[in-house]
């Protein structure tokens, strides 16, 4: 005798086609649901944006402060990894025992 699990909707107990994971009050809860109610949940909700979860009446300033830093930082990336290559130019003189290694003498 042959069982079959079936996930249904949470919502309305159709047959589930998505599993849905939401963040609420900082605890990940999960929903099965059929297509018609994640078709609900897509056009009532918005995507998730990257980074620190943005808080209620401060949302413009985080952005604008965001974008100058960002500028900034890049030239000061680049200054490093040029300084550091005279360094490894001058380890291959030491290297030169390979030629000793071959009988000249
Ligand atoms: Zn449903």
């Amino acid at each position: 005798m042959a069982e079959a699990l079936v996930v249904v909707c949470d919502v309305c107990g159709e047959p589930a086609t998505d599993t849905v994971s939401i963040k609420v009050r900082g605890k990940s809860r999960q929903q099965d649901l059929c297509t018609d109610h994640v078709a609900v949940l897509l056009n009532t909700s918005r995507p998730a944006v990257r980074g620190r979860p943005t808080k209620k009446g401060v949302q413009k300033r985080p952005t604008a402060r965001r974008k100058k830093p960002v500028a900034r930082r890049k030239p000061a990336t680049r200054k490093k990894p040029v300084a550091r290559k005279p360094r490894r130019t001058r380890v291959p003189g030491p290297v030169m025992p390979d030629a000793d290694n071959t009988p000249q003498q």
